[in-house]
């Protein structure tokens, strides 16, 4: 993008007079970004910093130590890592950010590094390529310099030059978010705005995303500053990592810091406060806020709740129970008021008998036997429900029939399963014959 506003064209300018990336920055970056390994492979090692190998000579006159998993390049003398691996060739990358000040600007300097190893095979290989510049001025916004991105939005064209970016890309690939925040291995030469030390931050860094800490304190978060100011470095990581930019019991922390008390644990520590606001404790007390040992204290409260959420459960499940006991005796009563003038009622051609199911009991027994749902769906309870079931001379089930009594129709028949029985159409038949009966009864 080209530089449009003032700004923009502003932060260009300034761009082009930082000073390279020198020598130093570097070799920082060569000793802090990389992993530092000796490849072990049966008894060959070979170095990731230099590339040459040798023999595994712990008992040999040559004399290499081998102190548990770390061992010394006989070579280039680096203190490395063991690692046991097949691999002939390593390429890692990282970055380091650098803090500088220019023009009133704090630039964070995003610096891709990479190493590239081949055991004997060529020396050692590294590369530094500036990816990105944030430029924040002193009041938290922030203009970006980037190398483009490729299409798939997974990594930078190195041949193309830096130039302004829009804040959140130009594409929708974006969707991972702020990925110009990048939070590299901090250059311990940190050049800060004077307004960022007012706020509380110095060069020993906290460990949190440089970039947001900055824009935050720079737009006026009080609470990333207080934090700092008071030393509660946990907390401050804590907000960062869960996203919140304020702090959630703001009146208990400041009762902390008056009795300067120093949360070493904050994830715990806000846990200790939702349970002492479970248990309605004050939140404002010292003598809960500020507990002697949190672990101890936030262990105690939270078995004294789970064994408050038993027994409430246990005393919910109980009356629960009791409610729907009493509900079924009620749709016991009614079913036998609504029905009694059905039971006894008998249709048979000689080969099928049809009753009523005359108690839930019943009804019970029929949604079991027949696998439908006349039980589990509660058709005892609907007021214009007659169900009958049919049954074979030996009293076999055979199906469960609904009639409607506003309509005194046959609203279904079914049989196990919810299926059609080889009688399906006798028993309609049966059953519309004697719908007179029915409405008899329904009167009588
Ligand atoms: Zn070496």
């Amino acid at each position: 993008m080209k530089p449009r506003t003032k700004l923009e064209k502003l932060v260009t300018e300034l761009s082009g007079k930082l000073p390279a990336i020198t020598k130093e920055q570097e070799d920082w970056g060569k000793e802090h970004v990389f992993d530092h390994l000796a490849y072990k492979c049966k008894d060959e090692l070979w170095c990731s910093e230099c590339g040459k190998m040798w023999v595994d000579a712990s008992n040999s006159e040559l004399g290499i130590t081998v102190l548990g998993d770390k061992t010394e390049c006989p070579y280039c003398h680096h203190r490395l890592d063991v690692k046991v691996s097949r691999k002939q060739k390593d390429h890692e990358g990282g970055y380091m950010s650098i803090l500088q000040v220019k023009g009133g600007f704090q630039v964070i300097r995003h610096i891709y590094c990479m190493r590239s190893t081949y055991k004997e095979t060529h020396p050692v290989h590294y590369d530094f390529t500036e990816m990105v510049q944030e430029w924040i001025s002193e009041d938290g916004k922030r203009t970006i310099i980037a190398r483009p991105m490729n299409m798939g939005g997974n990594g930078w064209i190195y041949g193309a030059p830096l130039s302004i970016k829009s804040e959140y890309g130009s594409s929708c690939w974006n969707y991972r978010g702020d990925i110009y925040a990048i939070w590299g291995e901090l250059y311990p030469k940190k050049e800060l705005l004077s307004e960022l030390k007012k706020r509380g931050l110095n060069r020993r860094f906290p460990d949190v995303n440089p970039s947001k800490l900055i824009r935050d304190l720079l737009k006026g978060s009080n609470d990333a500053e207080l934090c700092l100011k008071t030393g509660q470095i946990s907390m401050l990581k804590h907000m960062y990592k869960t996203g919140f930019s304020q702090l959630r019991y703001k009146p208990s922390f400041n009762i902390c810091n008056r009795n300067h008390y120093i949360i070493k644990d904050a994830s715990m520590w806000e846990d200790y406060m939702s349970l002492l606001s479970y248990f309605g404790k004050d939140l404002r007390n010292a003598h809960y806020v500020c507990p002697k040992n949190l672990k101890v204290e936030h262990d105690s409260l939270l078995e004294k709740k789970k064994i408050c959420e038993a027994k409430l459960r246990q005393e919910r499940d109980r009356i629960a129970a009791i409610r729907r006991r009493e509900k079924l005796m009620k749709d016991i009563a009614s079913f036998y008021e609504r029905m009694k003038k059905f039971f006894g009622m008998k249709i048979t051609d000689g080969n099928i008998v049809i009753c009523p199911l005359e108690s839930v009991t019943q009804f019970y027994q029929e949604g079991k036997v027949m696998h439908h749902c006349v039980y589990s769906n509660g058709y005892y309870k609907r007021p214009d429900c007659l169900i009958l079931s049919a049954k074979d001379i030996d009293g076999k089930r055979i199906e469960t029939i609904e009639v409607n009594l506003k309509t005194l129709d046959i609203v279904q028949s079914r049989a196990v399963c919810n299926g059609v029985s080889e009688y399906h159409n006798q028993i309609i038949k049966l059953v519309k014959k004697n719908m007179n009966l029915i409405r008899q009864k329904m009167t009588a």
